[in-house]
């Protein structure tokens, strides 16, 4: 146990992903004067996740470049961080303040609680996920294990066939590793995305190489009590692997929230300034769920750094008693080697999709559409579609689908007024 001196803090945020990092730097953007206490449960200074299924995955990347502030930014910010220092059990009175306990005993009063505890990879449900050489990817311990297994790997099988698996088997495919995706769904991403998407980006990994088992469900992990050398298939097929990456979602934290008492539904139920259903406790990120914006009553999570970084500047104006930032546009992007995917809005809920693109197999735009109005679009490669959904949606605008259709015309010139 620590000789820590027991804290008192104006607030303490559990979790130091980007989420509790921006509300921590933002505070101190607002005049926040009161100490931040910080806490995180990965033994390193907070650092950016994206490049870990890119640059990082890549060697492009190392440790250093992925920081999000150095240390000397948070002490000059009066921002304590304290790495390795899972918060394991919190008490909260109705007020909001409060007393944590982290992992090896040190305790933090506070008098406001932000959770921004994260998510973790979604498990396996089949024998053998313990096996050496199997793999997931939320981490930056697990990316530099999963960026050691490639340099030696010969086959990889990626088990989901979403962002994750997306980029893994493109950077696997360009490294002649024999790379198949075995996907749930009769086809990739789509929980979110139309057809015009996942055939397109089937198509291109397919160029490179990659090959799919979709409707595919797999039955066991085989290996020899040591290390991982099939992938079992539900029809019974045998896929050879010395790597397997589990890239099949993510799965809320919400150990925390769920001891306090704290309204959980799969994520941490959070209002549009990331007030839980506790007056007292806030919660920001991957942890967390939220109404949908086209489907009353259901409610979603949006795992992402935009969204991080803007609930984490809602639920920091309202902890300083500031102005409320007004609703952003959920975007986010992946890259898959010459691919850049770039998503604006939220397109689950839609009704009708619209299609356009100038070179086949280059790039392609799909508009979502409910309700004869504009909700989202995917872009792939094609940056000016994606600003203009981005900046039609941020005004509350729309653009008219039969002429969006037509890739000559720039979707900059069709924003209009909703009907
Ligand atoms: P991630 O961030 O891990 O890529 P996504 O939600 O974008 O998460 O994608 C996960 C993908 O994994 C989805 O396409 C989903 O259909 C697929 N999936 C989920 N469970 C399984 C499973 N047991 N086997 C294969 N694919 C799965």
């Amino acid at each position: 146990m620590s000789e820590r001196v027991p804290a008192r803090a104006g607030v303490l945020v559990a979790g130091a992903g980007e989420a509790g990092v921006r509300v921590a730097t933002t505070l101190r953007e607002l005049g926040y004067d009161r100490p931040i206490v910080l806490c995180g449960d990965e033994p390193h200074q907070p650092y950016q996740r994206p490049p870990l299924s890119k640059a990082f995955l890549d060697g492009k990347a190392v440790r250093a470049d992925l920081a999000l502030r150095t240390p000397e930014f948070f002490r000059d910010a009066g921002i304590e961080v304290r790495p390795g220092q899972r918060v394991t059990d919190v008490e909260v009175d109705d007020s909001g303040s409060g007393t944590a306990t982290c992992e090896g005993g040190d305790t933090v009063e506070f008098d406001r609680l932000v959770l921004a505890t994260g998510a973790r990879p979604r498990p396996l449900p089949v024998d053998g996920g313990g096996l050496d050489g199997v793999c997931v990817l939320r981490g930056v311990d697990d990316a530099e294990r999963l960026r050691d297994r490639l340099a030696t790997a010969g086959r990889v099988v990626i088990v989901g066939g979403g962002y994750i698996g997306l980029e893994v088997a493109a950077l696997a495919s360009a490294r002649g590793l024999a790379t198949t995706v075995v996907e749930r769904e009769d086809r990739l991403l789509s929980r979110v995305s139309a057809a015009p998407l996942s055939e397109f980006l089937a198509e291109r990994h397919r160029e490179w190489g990659v090959e799919f088992e979709l409707a595919a469900d797999v039955r066991e992990l085989v290996g020899d009590g040591h290390r991982v050398h099939d992938v079992r298939l539900a029809d019974g097929r045998l896929l050879p692997a010395d790597l397997v990456l589990v890239g099949i979602g993510a799965v809320p934290e919400t150990t925390l929230a769920e001891k306090l008492g704290l309204d959980v539904r799969r994520g941490i139920v959070v209002d549009a300034g990331c007030r839980t259903s506790h007056p007292g406790v806030w919660a920001v990120g991957d942890c967390t769920v939220r109404a949908h914006p086209h489907l009353p009553g259901e409610l979603i999570g949006v795992e992402s750094v935009q969204n991080a970084n803007d609930q984490a500047r809602a639920a920091a104006a309202a902890l300083a008693g500031a102005e409320p930032p007004r609703p952003p546009v959920p975007w986010f992007w992946s890259d898959q080697r010459d691919l850049k995917l770039q998503i604006a809005g939220i397109s689950s809920g839609y009704d009708r999709h619209v299609v356009r693109g100038t070179s086949p197999g280059a790039d392609l735009t799909v508009l979502y559409y409910r309700g004869g109005e504009l909700i989202a679009a995917e872009s792939v490669n094609r940056p000016a579609d994606f600003l203009a959904v981005k900046r039609a949606l941020g005004k509350g605008k729309t653009i008219a689908p039969e002429p969006a259709a037509d890739p000559a015309t720039p979707l900059k010139e069709l924003i209009t007024d909703r009907a």
